[in-house]
């Protein structure tokens, strides 16, 4: 057999996929990425009507339909204050392709990038895809990152660093003050900032600012798109924006790995963006009612747990054995070593399940914690 790329063989699969293998069949799914909420319906109809219309059958623009990257331009002056051109907006297959094209057109090969530890999978593994080397840094007691720690990681050989808040995995906020400092950063030290705002709109305390916001030299992208807001994870439409010159180096890396969004897609994510956002406030407060009721769970099974203030992942403190003797009873949680290092000692617990199924599982992790004890 040929050999592979020195670059493929530094990754594997996300751990996260073996403990959903090693759970039943009936184990509760407290290990998801994903909102259990429906797309809205004014969005699946965007598609459908596209579809009907027979808009969606050829190649749209590489960037994306015209009128989707108008309704995101719409959506960062409305919830950002940001004034971003149409023009410099790239519909990607969903956030993941858009840290890609941001990775890959920032990174040469030996330069570093700078990310929260722990902190989302894919930061780590698109670095060394890139050919870089990846510089995971430690986060504070409440699971933000220290914009003083990422100062201190940076090098001659730094190209960029990551900021992701609400945070996978632990439903950290960062404070306005924090994402001032990120731009500053970026700024006195001329290193890109990917800022991924995937969570953007699921924030129960604090609130939610952008790097972009206090940027004035361009050097800070934006990643965003519509799988947690608008639970359309299947649908695969995020986007990417920053300065021109950004963009057009991003877009020779989606022209060539993507050509361009699904159509259909792009269609749908335009009537989310577009509609009515009242589902968009529905899901929040919907997690806002489970964090309280797993904060609360786990305070009383003595699990140490800083209360998450968005996302829908909390990230708790929990004694040796804990993660398996959880699993075993039928829960899928996922070790925070999944995510970092610095992860180890912590699990995720990602509440995207009704309140009676947290309860139960609670229950459960409650028996568990006592077992380990
Ligand atoms: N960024 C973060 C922090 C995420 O948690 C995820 C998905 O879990 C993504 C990006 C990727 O999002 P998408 O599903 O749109 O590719």
């Amino acid at each position: 057999m040929t050999d592979f790329s020195a670059r493929v063989e530094a990754i594997s699969i996300s751990g996260i996929r073996e403990v959903f293998e090693a759970a039943g069949e009936d184990a509760i799914n407290l290990g998801l990425g994903q909102p259990d909420f429906p797309t809205p319906e004014h969005a699946r109809e965007g598609a459908i009507d596209a579809i009907r219309a027979g808009d969606v059958d050829a190649y749209t623009s590489n960037k994306g339909t015209e009128s989707l990257r108008e309704a995101i331009a719409d959506k960062h002056a409305r919830d950002n204050d940001l004034d971003v051109d149409p023009g410099d907006i790239i519909a990607t297959a969903g956030g993941s392709e858009a840290l890609h094209v941001a990775i890959e057109a920032h990174v040469d090969a030996g330069e570093e990038v700078v990310f929260p530890d722990p902190g989302f999978v894919s930061y780590d593994a698109l670095t060394k895809l890139a050919g870089g080397t990846p510089r995971p840094v430690p986060l504070r007691e409440d699971l933000t990152m220290d914009p003083a720690t990422v100062e201190d990681a940076i090098t001659d050989d730094t190209a960029a660093f990551v900021v992701n808040s609400p945070a996978n995995p632990t439903g950290a906020v960062q404070s306005p003050e924090d994402m001032r400092e990120f731009a500053r950063i970026a700024s006195d030290h001329d290193v890109l900032c990917i800022s991924d705002e995937m969570y953007e709109h699921i924030v129960f305390d604090g609130e939610h600012r952008s790097p972009a916001e206090f940027d004035d030299t361009g050097n800070v992208v934006v990643v965003n798109g519509c799988s947690k807001s608008y639970s359309m994870t299947g649908w695969r439409l995020g986007w990417v924006t920053g300065s021109n010159e950004r963009v057009e180096r991003m877009l020779r890396v989606h022209q060539y790995a993507q050509a361009c969004a699904a159509a259909p897609s792009q269609y749908a994510a335009e009537a989310a963006l577009n509609g009515p956002q009242d589902a968009v406030a529905e899901m929040s407060a919907a997690f806002e009612e489970r964090r309280d009721v797993l904060v609360d769970g786990l305070a009383d099974a003595g699990l140490d747990c800083p209360t998450p203030q968005g996302a829908f992942y909390a990230m708790p403190k929990v004694p040796e054995g804990f993660v398996d003797e959880v699993i075993d009873r039928g829960v899928v949680i996922v070790p925070g070593e999944a995510f970092g290092e610095h992860g180890a000692g912590y699990a995720r617990i990602s509440y995207a399940v009704d309140v009676e199924t947290l309860k139960e599982a609670l229950e459960i992790m409650d028996d568990a914690a006592q077992a380990v004890r």
